[in-house]
């Protein structure tokens, strides 16, 4: 069925920020037909779905392009403990079984889905129940299985998980949403061998790599010691960056990273909420964009990020890069919005599929709610989506033309069911992390 979207404020986010203010939008289950403004709206078929916007923003579904899909049961435990990875997080993967990420999975795609994000990039582990999931709710979606050089909860070792990444990767790889990455978990927790059995899988497969790059300061200091280099420099050095690569966070990004990975095509996917509620800093996004490197954004997952919306996200990247590079000028509001959509896409390699409204790419669309109490006036709506907006104000969402959340309601799914069986699943993992605080 064909879905015609009318007096919507369209913003395209194409190359030339093209904004049609009393516009329309024409998809099939697929593609985008057309789109311009209303006098050149075609007449509606009887069999079409016709949908008034009443000046509603139209605009690309957000992407996220770091996220951890499982990790729901995290959310608010220790936030403000250091090195609450090692503490809390690694043991308590141990108690994390298939049935807890999967369900945790179709709570954070409910989540996403809710907040107009139409494309996420994800790294856990049992991701074969994480991509049905994914294949369930329609969401578009990279998924990477966690390889890293310690036992995890379904993998004894990192050979094991190579197994299961290159089984995960043949048995994904033709579906149309979904596409398979590997994710070596990061520089300063897999080895290097383990490495290099990575950029041969990817090769032989052809498939993306993402992983958590130039996070943190031992990482840094441990390369530094070690190896000489930085931990990018160290990747190109053994060729992974030869592979398309999603690198993860880049705090600690050096200026004589930057070239290299402009020259790599390495994409960036920033996770600003992540990385400042850690103290970890903020990382060169302007020196990046700068030389011509892809960025995109990231929540992280949602004990990182705390929320799994892009409109967080936006707001924290103005706030603080604003303020860290004492620059009231720096990232105007359409920039920011361009990071979460188009930006994006290109870290993803996605570019000529999603990310904007143009004839041709999938509909992936989403209609923002004008009428709150905050969005009114709106002199600039790229101003309103960044400072004003809010993930409750996502009225609709479309992936592929498929509409999976009407009036801010997803359509096939019930969020406090699955809030009420995961809450279920999350039994043996509440008694460990009791153990945690009370050792
Ligand atoms: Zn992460």
């Amino acid at each position: 069925m064909k879905t015609l979207i009318t007096n919507g404020l369209l913003l395209t986010m194409n190359d030339s920020f093209d904004v049609f203010d009393k516009g329309f939008i024409l998809f099939d289950e697929g593609r985008i037909e057309q789109l311009g403004q209303m006098a050149d709206c075609p007449d509606a078929a009887a069999s079409w779905q016709v949908l008034d916007a009443d000046g509603d923003i139209i605009m690309p579904g957000f992407i996220n392009t770091h996220c951890h899909l499982g990790m729901i049961p995290f959310r608010s435990l220790a936030d403000d403990v250091p090195d609450r990875l090692r503490k809390y997080l690694f043991p308590l993967e141990q108690h994390m079984t298939a049935a807890l990420a999967a369900q945790s999975a179709r709570y954070a795609v409910c989540e996403l889905l809710l907040a107009g994000t139409t494309t996420v990039c994800d790294m856990y582990y049992f991701e074969d129940e994480i991509a049905a999931v994914c294949d369930e709710m329609g969401i578009r979606a990279f998924l990477g299985e966690t390889i890293i050089d310690m036992p995890t909860c379904d993998a004894k070792d990192a050979d094991e998980a190579l197994v299961y990444a290159d089984a995960f990767i043949q048995k994904w790889q033709a579906h149309g949403r979904i596409t398979p990455v590997i994710a070596p978990h990061a520089t300063n927790t897999v080895k290097k061998d383990t490495l290099l059995k990575i950029k041969q899988l990817s090769q032989r497969s052809n498939t993306p790599v993402t992983m958590h790059v130039s996070e943190m300061d031992y990482e840094m200091a441990y390369f530094s010691e070690t190896y000489g280099q930085t931990p990018i420099a160290f990747l190109d050095d053994i060729g992974l960056l030869e592979q398309p690569f999603i690198l993860a966070h880049g705090i600690f990004i050096q200026e004589s990273d930057i070239s290299l990975l402009q020259k790599r095509q390495v994409g960036v996917a920033h996770c600003i909420g992540a990385n400042t509620k850690s103290a970890k800093g903020v990382a060169p996004i302007p020196q990046l964009l700068a030389g011509g490197v892809a960025v995109g954004l990231g929540t992280d997952g949602p004990s990182s990020g705390n929320t799994l919306d892009h409109f967080t996200q936006m707001k924290l990247v103005a706030n603080f890069h604003k303020t860290r590079w004492q620059d009231r000028a720096l990232f105007p509001a359409r920039d920011i919005v361009r990071l979460a959509t188009i930006g994006g896409a290109e870290v993803l390699g996605m570019a000529a599929v999603t990310g904007s409204l143009e004839a041709g790419k999938k509909a992936d669309v989403i209609q923002i709610d004008t009428k709150s109490a905050a969005m009114f006036p709106m002199f600039d709506p790229y101003s309103v989506l960044v400072y004003s907006a809010g993930p409750h104000d996502v009225r609709n969402t479309w992936v592929d033309g498929r509409q999976l959340v009407r009036d801010k309601q997803l359509i096939k799914a019930d969020l406090f069911s699955i809030r009420k069986k995961l809450d279920g699943e999350m039994t043996e993992f509440k008694l460990a992390v009791e153990r945690i605080n009370n050792a």
